[in-house]
């Protein structure tokens, strides 16, 4: 059985050049992130020409995802090689970009001691070292080591979303949406989410005339507007790294499969991020307890599972992706569909205002169930802005799902979700039409052989975002 949960990977140094990218998309990338917090605008905006070169020559669909930085506060470089920030020693904080080191460290943040207070507590490279502030001054504030750890490069640095002064997005963010926008991305990831307001304000058009908007859920604010942030997002990303450090550690398992949970009742996909296969930024093996992360991830329904640094400046990128790979297929394999179909019956949310939303609910699970009971391998979904493939995948269909539309955006748009093979439908034209390219496209590229018996789901009107039609067809002969 083939993989069904996607994989993103972040792309840096250590993955950046050509070679190394078509190595990381035959290992398995589905979805490639550009952090903004490490690069400028035009940095990104040439690893993302590298991606679209890449993927046309391996001719696999690739999305691209850029995350925005949003109020995300680092620290001036503490250089190449890692430096020991010892417990119990005391430090000091100022505002600047040039370097730091284990008693002085710069932060690239104007508001640092005009928004933070005695007592707070901070953490640096996603909880590696916590400090607890001392004392704020007019030009440093002091800080004691409560949890020493090793540090190198420019690692972010905490402050509680509540006391940041400045608020997602950001006008940094706003011009790079502007810019990402006109070069076309498939999706962008805003960072520091408070409320759904936050979404709303973005200059986007909705997808997929516009890039799908990614909500990261990483303030304890996002945590209390969950539901109004999920239904403002095209998807929704578990970011770990921050969450982590705004709640207490041992309640991100639950917010983790609580953030999950609601995304699957309103249709989004959910990624799971950060920290999934660390140790393997410098070890050629993940630890046992990082593999049973990413197979967790996936029971819990991740429509993706995506790595940061591990290919971003790791060793060895490319052994990363085929790593996870490799655990996410065999989680695939053991995944209980049937449950998960029941299951959901209970779960979904369906949005009877909106009757295209409450048509496609019901013929989606509909389909499932038939899927079921013929025993059939693989259902064609024929969709314009990517609504049915999502509505489908939400199922967790042990049926393959080819996802097919005129609209190569949702075509790229559909590397994020669940199961799905995205696939580009050259004719628009009448119901007929499109069922027969639809079979004939799936046919020609392999993914079914002539005689099969397969599902094709599709909407009689091609501007509406209804489906209302299912028929079950046998592929035809060329
Ligand atoms: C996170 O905090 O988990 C995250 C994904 O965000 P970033 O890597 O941008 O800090």
């Amino acid at each position: 059985m083939a993989r069904r949960t996607k994989i993103i990977a972040t792309i840096g140094p250590a993955s950046e050049d050509e070679d190394t990218l078509r190595a990381l998309v035959r290992a398995g990338m589905d979805v490639a992130r550009l952090g903004l917090a490490h690069n400028t605008i035009d940095e990104a905006a040439q690893r993302m020409a590298a991606i679209r070169r890449v993927s046309a020559l391996e001719r696999r669909y690739v999305g691209v995802l850029v995350d925005l930085p949003g109020p995300k506060v680092r620290t001036a470089s503490f250089g190449e090689n890692a430096i020991d920030l010892i417990e119990g020693t005391n430090v000091e904080l100022r505002i600047g970009n040039d370097s730091s080191d284990a008693s002085v460290i710069e932060v690239e943040y104007e508001g640092l001691l005009s928004d933070v207070e005695p007592g707070d507590r901070l953490s640096m490279g996603d909880g590696r070292v916590i400090l607890e502030v001392t004392d704020v001054g007019t030009d440093r504030l002091e800080a004691r080591i409560a949890h020493g750890g090793t540090l190198a490069g420019s690692p972010g640095l905490h402050i509680p979303s509540d006391r940041l002064s400045v608020r997602a997005p950001t006008p940094e963010d706003l011009e790079a949406v502007e810019r990402f926008v006109e070069l076309g991305v498939d999706m962008v990831a805003v960072s520091f989410v408070r409320s759904a307001e936050d979404l709303l304000c973005l200059p986007i058009e909705p997808h997929p005339a516009g890039p799908i908007v990614v909500a990261k859920v990483e303030t304890r604010a996002a945590i209390d507007d969950l539901p109004a942030i999920i239904e403002a997002a095209g998807a929704v990303m578990v970011a770990r790294g921050d969450l982590g450090s705004e709640c207490s550690i041992e309640e991100l398992p639950i917010l983790q499969k609580e953030i999950i949970r609601q995304c699957i009742s309103l249709g989004r996909p959910a990624i799971t991020a950060t920290q999934m296969l660390e140790t393997m930024v410098s070890s050629p093996e993940p630890t046992r307890a990082e593999v049973s992360d990413v197979a967790n991830a996936v029971w819990d329904g991740s429509s993706a599972v995506m790595l940061s640094g591990e290919t971003a400046i790791g060793v060895d990128p490319v052994n990363v992706v085929e790593t996870m790979a490799r655990i996410a297929e065999r989680a695939d394999e053991a995944f209980d569909h049937r449950g998960w179909t029941s299951e959901l019956s209970d779960l979904r949310m369906t949005d009877t205002d909106d009757p295209d939303t409450s048509i496609t609910d019901a013929m989606t699970q509909a389909t499932a169930r038939a899927l079921e009971e013929l025993g059939i391998a693989t259902i064609l979904c024929i969709s314009g802005s990517g609504f049915t493939v999502r509505s489908m995948a939400r199922f967790r269909p042990s049926a393959r799902i080819l996802g097919l539309s005129a609209n190569e955006r949702t075509v790229r748009q559909l590397t994020l979700s669940w199961g799905t093979t995205p696939m580009h439908l050259p004719e628009e034209g009448d119901l007929e039409n499109r069922v027969f390219e639809a079979l004939a496209v799936a046919r020609d590229r392999g993914e079914v052989s002539a005689g099969d018996l397969v599902g094709v789901l599709a909407g009689t009107d091609v501007r509406s975002r209804s489906t209302n039609v299912l028929r079950v067809e046998r592929v035809p002969e060329v």
